[in-house]
C-alpha cells in the first residue's frame, strides 16, 4: 500500500517536472544509512525493483548526508565545475546529468529524501521546480509517517503490555489459522497451556511490580525456549501462558513442555529477597534485647536478619504446571483444543503442580 502511494508520487514528480527518474529514501538514522523506498523511471532498469529496500551508506553519498542533516534542498549539475569530486563520481557512475535532492520533512524532523534525476540532457532546476518538488516531498513524508504509525498501532494491538508477548486476541487468531492449516494439509498441531504455581502468594509476598517482573521474565524464557518464527507464545491472561506448536505431535509437545517446565524450575527467582522470616517466631514486641530465653534469641536473630535485608536463605522456587493437547488426538476444534489443554493443566495442578500432563484421549 505504502509502496503504491510512494511510487505514484515518484511518477507524478517525473511527469510534472519532466524528468527521467524519481527515487524516494527513508533515513535510517542510527546506522547513517538511507533505505530506498520507491523508484520510478521512464524506462525502468531491470534492477530497479531490487533497489527498493536496499540501503546505501551516507558516508559514500555525501550529497544525501548533507540534505538529511541540514534539511535543505540541494541541486547538483554534472557540468558544474564546482561540483565536489565525490558527487561527480557518483553522478557519472549512474549516468546522471542533473539531480535535485529534497528532504522529506515531517513535523520538523527530516525522515528521508526524494531524489529527482535527469539523465538525457543537462538541465537547471527553476524555483518552480523546487516548489513543486517540495510539495510532493511533503506528501510523501505524510504517507511514510502514516504507514509507520499504522504499523506501530498494529503491533500494539496484538501485544500484551506487561510481557511484550502476543496477547489473547492474537493467540486466538493465530490458533484459528493454524487449526485450519493443520486440517487442510493434514499436519500435526499441539497446544501447551502453562500456569504459574502459587502466583497469588508470590504477588502477596513480593508486591505487584515484582509479580509483573516475574511475568516478563517467564515470557522471555518461554520465547527463548521455543522455535523462533514457528511456535507462537502468548499471554493467555493473568498468570496463564499459551504456546502453539505447529507441526508437533503429542509426544513432541510433551518434550517441549517438560523442557520449559524444567527450565523454569531451574531459573533463579527474579527477586530472591522477598521472603522474610516473619513467620518463624512469636510477637517481636514481647521480647526484650537482654532476654536470653530461646524464644528471645530466635526473635533477635530474626530481627537482625530482617533489618539487614537479607530475606530468607531459601528464595522461593518458581514453577509452572503445563497441560498438553494435540489436534486430532484430543480435540478436533479450536475451542475444544483450548478447553482440553486447560483441563490437563488443572489436572497437573491437582496432582501437585510443577508437572506436565497430557490431555485425555477423546476427540469431539
Ligand atoms: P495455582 O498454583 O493454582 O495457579 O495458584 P495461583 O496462586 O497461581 O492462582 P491463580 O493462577 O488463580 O492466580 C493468578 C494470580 O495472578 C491472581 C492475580 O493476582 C495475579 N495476576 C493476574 N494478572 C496479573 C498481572 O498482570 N500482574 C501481576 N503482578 N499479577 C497478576
Ligand atoms: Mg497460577
Amino acid at each position: 500500500m505504502l509502496d503504491d502511494v510512494l511510487s505514484s508520487i515518484a511518477e507524478r514528480a517525473c511527469e510534472l517536472l519532466e524528468l527521467w527518474e524519481c527515487d524516494l529514501y527513508g533515513w535510517v538514522a542510527p546506522e547513517e544509512e538511507a533505505a530506498c523506498l520507491a523508484v520510478w523511471a521512464r524506462e525502468p532498469d531491470p534492477g530497479d525493483a531490487e533497489w527498493v529496500g536496499a540501503r546505501l551508506s551516507l558516508t559514500q553519498h555525501p550529497a544525501f548526508r548533507r540534505v538529511l542533516r541540514e534539511g535543505r534542498i540541494m541541486a547538483a549539475y554534472l557540468d558544474d565545475p564546482g561540483l565536489p569530486q565525490a558527487d561527480r563520481a557518483r553522478m557519472e557512475s549512474w549516468g546522471e546529468r542533473a539531480c535535485l535532492i529534497v528532504p522529506l520533512v515531517f513535523k520538523g524532523d527530516v525522515i528521508g529524501c526524494l531524489q529527482l534525476i535527469e539523465k538525457r540532457h543537462a538541465r537547471l532546476f527553476s524555483a518552480r521546480d523546487r516548489t513543486l518538488a517540495a510539495t510532493l516531498a511533503a506528501l510523501a513524508a505524510v504517507a511514510i509517517q502514516n504507514a509507520r504509525l499504522y504499523e506501530a498501532l498494529e503491533g500494539l494491538a496484538i501485544t500484551d503490555g506487561v510481557t511484550g508477548l502476543f496477547n489473547h486476541r492474537h493467540f486466538h487468531d493465530r490458533l484459528a489459522a493454524e487449526v485450519i492449516r493443520a486440517k487442510r494439509f493434514d499436519l500435526y498441531l499441539s497446544l501447551l497451556m502453562i500456569d504459574i504455581d502459587g502466583f497469588k502468594a508470590y504477588n502477596d509476598r513480593s508486591g505487584h511490580p515484582a509479580g509483573d517482573a516475574l511475568l516478563r521474565a517467564l515470557g522471555a524464557l518461554l520465547g527463548g525456549g521455543t522455535r523462533a518464527q514457528i511456535d507462537v507464545v502468548a499471554r493467555y491472561g493473568g498468570d496463564e501462558f499459551a504456546v502453539i506448536l505447529p507441526n508437533t505431535w503429542a509426544s513432541g509437545a510433551i518434550s517441549a513442555g517438560e523442557r520449559l517446565r524444567g527450565a523454569v524450575a531451574r531459573t533463579p527467582p527474579v527477586d530472591g529477597t522477598q521472603l522474610t522470616t516473619r513467620a518463624a517466631a512469636g510477637p517481636q514486641d514481647s521480647v526484650q534485647r537482654g532476654d536470653s530465653s530461646a524464644m528471645a534469641v530466635a526473635e533477635r536473630i530474626r530481627t537482625d536478619i530482617e533489618t539487614a535485608g537479607f530475606g530468607s536463605a531459601e528464595p522461593p522456587v518458581i514453577t509452572v504446571s503445563i497441560g498438553v493437547a494435540a489436534l486430532g488426538e484430543h480435540a478436533n476444534s479450536l475451542e475444544s483444543l483450548i478447553a482440553i489443554a486447560d483441563k490437563a493443566l488443572y489436572r497437573a495442578k491437582r496432582l501437585g503442580r510443577n508437572r506436565v500432563e497430557l490431555a485425555d484421549v477423546h476427540p469431539d
